[in-house]
């Protein structure tokens, strides 16, 4: 008989579910749906929704409850190794056992619950960039940095279940502007989508040659490397700066976890060759010798990854 496992990454604006079938050693995603969230919703109101949604498609697929062999959940904030949320400004949730709601909610007996970012490095792990890799670190360059860590094989958690806030590692001590987070010189404030744009607006005033000049409040992160890519030597200067730092931060990664491979993902990275090219570049400068010429590339599965990082979380092969 058919397993069943099914993946939900959770954000603030829509919850993507897949249904992945596995017989035998064989296995694929056969069905994918989302339902919108609104990041506001209580918590036992969101997670009646989302075990709703699961009983209603496993009526619609004609599939027995007692087939589901796992459910994966993805929260957009910090979880505990225990399947324990603890606190998630993006879902307002404050510390909720999510694993043992879902699973009085579902019926399943196994549920597993992690961080969205570091589910998709397990996903990207899984079916992505990083196959046939075990240790690998994943920076998902986004509206802001968020990354994930996996060691042998397995998500690194942490104590406070906030492992792998890549964006929060500190590039540049004598930054004078704060990050969300409170701090200042984070990697976010230069390598994500607003961090680019934050740079480059910085002294835009100062250069009427470049192309970014007349884009006014609607630059965005893309102008700016499509701009660096034509050779517009501003938009070069922002983007090398905004690599620099993205090279740093890998560097110091490397010297505490030392993984086989870095993945870049995330809005950012769809511009590609500049990204990887660039943080070669500075990771090879500043890294010790015995982590130097680490394979950095892009990550594959997109939007995807969180979904199937936790359908493999839940325990499919
Ligand atoms: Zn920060």
């Amino acid at each position: 008989m058919k397993k069943y496992y099914i993946g939900v990454d959770v954000g603030g604006t829509s919850a993507k579910f897949g249904l992945y079938a596995e017989q035998g050693s064989e296995g694929n995603v056969e069905q994918k749906w989302s339902v919108p969230t609104t990041g506001k919703d209580a918590s036992d109101v969101l997670l009646g929704k989302l075990a709703d949604s699961i009983k209603e498609k496993c009526v619609e697929y004609n599939i027995d409850m007692s087939q589901v062999a796992g459910v994966g959940i993805g929260i957009p904030g910090p979880v505990d190794d225990k399947g324990v949320v603890l606190n998630c400004a993006n879902l307002n949730f404050g510390i909720v056992p999510v694993k043992d709601i879902m699973k009085k909610l579902t019926g399943v007996d196994n549920v597993a619950v992690g961080n969205d970012a570091n589910v998709a490095a397990l996903g990207e792990m899984w079916k992505g960039g990083a196959r046939g890799y075990t240790d690998i670190v994943m920076v998902t360059l986004g509206t802001g940095v968020g990354g994930g860590i996996v060691v042998d094989g397995k998500i690194h958690v942490g104590s406070a279940g906030a492992a792998a806030e890549i964006g929060h590692i500190t590039v540049e001590p004598n930054e004078t502007e704060s990050c969300g987070c409170g701090c200042h010189g984070c990697l976010e404030q230069y390598a994500s989508a607003t961090g680019v744009v934050r740079l480059a607006k910085k002294e835009i005033n100062d250069h009427p040659e470049s192309v970014l000049f007349s884009k006014g409040d609607s630059l965005s992160a893309k102008d700016i490397f499509d701009a660096a890519k034509s050779g517009d030597e501003y938009a070069c200067k922002i983007v090398e700066r905004s690599v620099r730092y993205l090279g740093i931060a890998l560097s110091n990664i490397a010297s505490v976890c030392d993984p086989q491979l870095f993945l870049i993902g995330g809005g950012v990275a769809a511009a590609g060759n500049i990204i990887i090219e660039g943080a070669k570049k500075y990771y090879d400068e500043y890294s010790l010798k015995a982590l130097k010429n680490k394979e950095i590339v892009l990550a594959e599965l997109g939007n995807d990854a969180g979904m199937l990082g936790c359908i493999r979380l839940a325990g499919a092969e």
